[in-house]
């Protein structure tokens, strides 16, 4: 990583964010960044936020518990990225404001349910993670099973189908992931049509192919590396 720390950082993502916008006929402002601090502490977020990130994303239930405690005064929103088991998933529809990786209808169903105990009667954003590559991914619904899925979150009175999610294959070519980003579009626009639902939200592209996700219709990339740094080995695959 380069040392210009994270708010240097920050500036670079926000340029080639407007830049692959711009390519697309798309306004920058349609972009929401999602800064993934995990295996990195909390100061890391402050900082983050200091500069300006407002969504940031955790792929452990029980890594953000211990780090929630020191940004509670910031005015975040926090995604779940990660793969959820269902035991912890009233816990999930406690600590978070979006859990971007639903796969299943149990554990929609759970997290429903928690929510509707949890005080303030808020609305649990949700998303479902499709598995758009099936040879090379394990998380996410298979696409035979989305519209299915999608009809049965939409019915859970506490939560609010946003969108769809995925992570492609990780290919060193960027160009070359494009096509599950065009993928995953055309399944939202198809599932929408369908379910009569406007599913706003395409959560797709990461640190090294959040432009050509862009490009290709993404409306939140999920960016850790290029904006805090190389995660240690121990907490690459978290
Ligand atoms: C870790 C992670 C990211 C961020 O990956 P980078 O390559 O560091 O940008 C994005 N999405 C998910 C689901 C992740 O687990």
């Amino acid at each position: 990583m380069s040392g210009k720390g994270i708010s240097g950082n920050l500036r670079e993502i926000e340029e080639r964010i407007a830049r692959a916008a711009e390519r697309a006929g798309r306004r920058a402002a349609e972009i929401t960044l999602v800064g993934v601090s995990k295996t990195f502490p909390a100061e890391a977020i402050v900082e983050a936020f200091a500069a300006g990130v407002r969504h940031f994303g955790e792929n452990r239930v029980q890594e953000w518990e211990g780090k929630r405690g020191a940004v509670a005064e910031l005015a975040g929103c926090w995604h779940l990225i990660g793969h959820l088991q269902s035991n912890k998933a009233a816990r999930a529809a406690r600590l978070f404001d979006s859990v971007d990786s639903v796969d299943e209808l149990g554990l929609a169903q759970r997290l429903d349910r928690a929510r509707g105990e949890a005080a303030g009667g808020k609305k649990l954003r949700v998303l479902i993670e499709v598995r758009i590559a099936p040879e090379e991914t394990k998380s996410g619904v298979e696409e035979g099973q989305l519209a299915a899925l999608a009809t049965g979150v939409r019915a859970l009175a506490h939560l609010e189908l946003a969108g769809l999610m995925c992570i492609p294959p990780f290919l060193e070519d960027a160009q070359r992931v494009r096509p599950f980003f065009r993928r995953l579009r055309e399944l939202r626009d198809g599932l929408a049509a369908r379910v009569g639902l406007a599913l706003p939200v395409l959560s797709m592209g990461m640190s090294h192919d959040f432009e050509a996700a862009i490009e290709e219709g993404a409306t939140e990339v999920r960016v850790g590396t290029a904006l805090f740094g190389v995660r240690s080995a121990a907490g690459a695959d978290a």
